[in-house]
Parts: C-alpha cells; sequence; structure tokens
C-alpha cells in the first residue's frame, strides 16, 4: 500500500508534487481547481502537460489523483445549480486528465429531500457527458465517486447507492470508487476490527466490485461512529484511532491500492508526522494479518 496525501497547489501544481514529496507521500491528490469556487481552473494546457511531466519522471512520487470542486452537486434538483455543476464536472475532469491523474474524486452531491431515485437520472447524465466530453483516446481518467459520511441527504452513503449510480450509468468503465475511512465510520459502517474489515471487503465486492474501488482515504475521524458528519482527524487522534485503522489497511485485498491523507495536520494539511504515522498503523495492519 501506497501512503499518500493532498496536497495545496497554493504555489502552483510542481511546487505543491514537491511538497508532496517532502514530507514522504508516495501519492498526491491536488484540488483542480480553487475547491470552493466555481471559477475555472487556472492551469493553462502547458502547465498540465508540465505537471504531467514532472509526475512521470518524478522518483519518488508514483501517481497523482485529482478531488472535484466541493461546490459540485450532481444530485441537485435546482436545475441551474445541477447545470452549473455538470459544466464543472467536465472542467475538473480535463483539468485532471491533462495532468495524468489516476482519478478524479467527486462527492456526488445532495438530493436535498428530493431522493435518490428522483436525483438518479440527472447524476447518471451528468458524468456520462463529463466522461464523453474527455478524449478518452489513450488513458483515461476515472471519476472516482466518494463515499458519503451522509449528511443532508447526500448520495453515495452506502455502496448499494454507489453501485446504483454505477450501473444506471452503464457501468462505463471510467467508473470507480474512493473509499474515505472518515466518511464509512460517520456513515455508519464498521471496519475497526479485522471481522468488520472483512465484512467491509466483502460488502465492497458484492456491490460496486473491488476492481471499481480505486484509493482509500485515510482519515481519523473528529465525530463519534454514525454521527453522518465529514470531520477529519489526525490519524490516531480521533475516533475510530490507530487500531482501528490498521484492521482495514491491512487487509490483503487493499495492498495494491494508495490510501491518501486529508487529515488537518497543525491546521495546514498533512505533515511529515502524518506520513509516518500513517504508515505504522499499515504496518500494525500488516502484522495483524500476518
Ligand atoms: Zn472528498
Ligand atoms: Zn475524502
Amino acid at each position: 500500500m501506497r501512503i499518500g496525501a493532498h496536497v495545496r497547489a497554493g504555489k502552483g501544481l510542481v511546487p505543491a508534487l514537491a511538497h508532496g514529496a517532502e514530507i514522504g507521500a508516495e501519492v498526491v491528490q491536488i484540488f483542480t481547481q480553487s475547491p470552493r469556487m466555481w471559477k475555472p481552473s487556472q492551469y493553462g494546457p502547458e502547465v498540465l502537460a508540465g505537471y504531467r511531466a514532472a509526475q512521470l519522471a518524478h522518483p519518488t512520487v508514483t501517481s497523482t489523483f485529482c478531488h472535484a470542486t466541493y461546490l459540485i452537486n450532481l444530485a441537485s434538483p435546482d436545475p441551474v445549480l445541477a447545470d452549473k455543476s455538470r459544466a464543472c464536472l467536465t472542467a475538473n475532469l480535463a483539468t485532471a486528465e491533462g495532468m495524468g491523474a489516476d482519478g478524479l474524486v467527486l462527492h456526488i452531491g445532495s438530493h436535498r429531500g428530493s431522493g435518490f431515485d428522483t436525483a438518479l437520472p440527472g447524476v447518471v447524465d451528468a458524468l456520462v457527458e463529463a466522461l464523453d466530453a474527455v478524449d478518452a483516446s489513450e488513458d483515461p481518467c476515472p471519476v472516482l465517486l466518494e463515499n458519503a459520511a451522509g449528511a443532508g441527504d447526500t448520495v453515495g452513503r452506502s455502496f448499494e447507492e454507489l453501485a446504483r449510480v454505477i450501473e444506471a450509468a452503464g457501468a462505463d468503465e471510467r467508473l470507480g470508487v474512493c473509499l474515505d475511512t472518515q466518511h464509512l465510520w460517520a456513515s455508519g459502517i464498521p471496519f475497526a476490527t479485522t471481522a468488520e474489515a472483512d465484512a467491509l471487503v466483502d460488502l465492497i465486492g458484492g456491490t460496486v466490485g473491488l476492481d471499481r474501488l480505486r484509493c482509500l482515504h485515510l482519515n481519523d475521524s473528529k465525530v463519534a461512529f454514525g454521527a453522518n458528519k465529514d470531520r477529519h482527524e489526525n490519524i490516531g487522534d480521533g475516533t475510530i484511532g490507530s487500531d482501528g485503522l490498521s484492521a482495514l489497511l491491512g487487509h490483503p485485498a487493499l495492498q495494491g491500492l494508495a490510501a491518501i491523507l486529508e487529515v488537518p495536520g497543525a491546521g495546514d494539511g498533512p505533515r511529515a508526522e502524518d506520513v509516518v504515522k500513517a504508515r505504522e498503523v499499515w504496518q500494525a495492519g500488516i502484522a495483524l494479518r500476518s
């Protein structure tokens, strides 16, 4: 398992890659554009190509994931917001593709009470439109649907829901899943013992399918199990705890994946010590299984 970290691109994409390497991450996750603004990406084609080349040539950072804008809500019952969201997703995916990312992680959004079944056709259309808009000639960047913490009518709070979205979108091979440990915990899915972690992996296998699982977001939780809130904590300092994370990280079926930290650190995101801690927790998980 490769340990990664979300890195900020305030000083540019290539400096963000360098920062990831500096803190010991083998994988980086970067926002394709400012995460809380509709304003499209400021990165031109040459900047994206420059990043792609820098990452390919990098001695220690082996892949990049991108994270889509938080404002996107593909499930919105508001047609104006739904349209903006579709356009924004398409732009995000083009940027991720340009960067050579292994996936664009996306929060599907909230149906705001209209219901999953009502929202589903709009979600599917938006995903298909974005995938079709990007040239899929060689190495297409998949959209990775992230499991939700379950707050406020969010779509994707269970693997059954994620599977239904993927299936309704024609089971396109460019659709995958990103598993966030904090969101799992907050949505009331247990995984803190080896038996629970095994049951979770079986659940994923029986719903979205293990081949769809492309990365993990490795976060402890500020809120209690089942609290339905998206609140990340540093590894070992939250309600899941190091032992609770080890059982899942040590699972043999997950060893080919990247586990990307999105922890607060001291306020500026993952630090070197957070990456070290994550590796210890993973190693403890491997020991637990051997
Ligand atoms: Zn996310
Ligand atoms: Zn996440």
